[in-house]
């Protein structure tokens, strides 16, 4: 697992010394994550690209958040994208696994 530069990350609208610019950054602005000519787009890509960092923590928070029951009948914690039980791993097309998986680096 890659580690990413903690969050908060911020989109700036462009600043007056620079009014063409949109950017992403962290850490009280210290660390620039992206920068762009501003267009719709690339303000839309900032938007994004800030969220980034809490909707990976909100993915991992919901991961083993669904419950099935298991051959006993005892409620087990599971994935609700794909159903598989915690201890099983997700199925090979579990979205939120892929989706988590790319945001740490790994296959995409
Ligand atoms: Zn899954």
């Amino acid at each position: 697992m890659s580690k990413h530069t903690p969050g908060p990350w911020h989109s700036n609208p462009p600043k007056a010394q620079n009014p063409s610019r949109v950017s992403v950054t962290a850490c009280s602005g210290f660390v620039r994550i992206y920068e762009a000519h501003l267009s719709q787009e690339t303000a839309a890509n900032a938007s994004l690209i800030a969220s980034a960092p809490d909707l990976l923590n909100a993915l991992r928070d919901v991961e083993w958040g669904g419950t099935e029951r298991d051959e006993d009948g005892v409620e087990v914690h599971a994935c609700p994208w794909c159903g598989c039980e915690k201890d099983m791993g997700h199925d090979s097309g579990c979205g939120l696994a892929k989706a988590i998986a790319k945001a740490e680096g790994g296959a995409s």
